[in-house]
């Protein structure tokens, strides 16, 4: 059995076994809660990136996917980077979406980790609407068939807080 949770505050100071990252798909850094993963969590973080694209990922992540590193000096065992689609004038792709969090439980259960915190995927820089990102986020991960035991949603601020609250009743 999957239990969903729903936490205020910093990833970063969570404890689970996977800690997602809302990255780019340059997996080399960005902003929000990426920027933070690589400060708390340190260099090695980054060097595993490095080795991704050197390897595996040349053109980096494609949106919609995920893949593992080390979690460096966070209190977890292992970062999954996923890449969120950006949400423009024309809207976004929900499907993408979605897919972050599958995949990112796909690689969360290839991993065998048992807890994994997400973030708001795509509702920062990458602009997606908060209620709608919550809806598809709760939707895709209640569908996901995924041997994750505990699922917990980390939101930063009192207004995604609200949102997902709202979601998950
Ligand atoms: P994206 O580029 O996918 O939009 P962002 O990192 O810009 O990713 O934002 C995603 C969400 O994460 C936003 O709701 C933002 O407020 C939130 N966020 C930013 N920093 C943190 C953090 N340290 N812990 C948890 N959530 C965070």
């Amino acid at each position: 059995m999957t239990g969903i949770t729903l936490v205020q505050g910093d990833i970063t100071h969570q404890r689970a076994d996977a800690i997602v990252n809302a990255a780019n798909s340059s997996l080399l850094g960005g902003g929000g809660v990426d920027g933070a993963i690589h400060r708390r969590g340190g260099p090695a973080i980054l060097d595993a990136c490095r080795d991704l694209r050197a390897s595996r990922y040349g053109r980096g992540l494609p949106t919609g996917r995920a893949v593992a590193t080390t979690a460096g000096e966070l209190d977890a065992r292992w970062v999954i980077h996923t890449v969120g689609p950006v949400y423009n004038a024309a809207g976004g792709d929900p499907s993408l979406l979605a897919s972050c969090y599958r995949e990112s439980l796909r690689v969360a259960d290839e991993l065998g980790a048992r807890s994994v915190a997400f973030p708001a995927i795509s509702t920062g820089v990458y602009g997606w609407p908060l209620d709608d990102a919550a809806r598809i986020a709760v939707d895709a991960v209640r569908g996901a068939d995924t041997a994750v035991e505990e699922i917990r949603f980390v939101l930063f601020d009192d207004r995604a807080h609200e949102a997902f609250a709202a979601r998950l009743g």
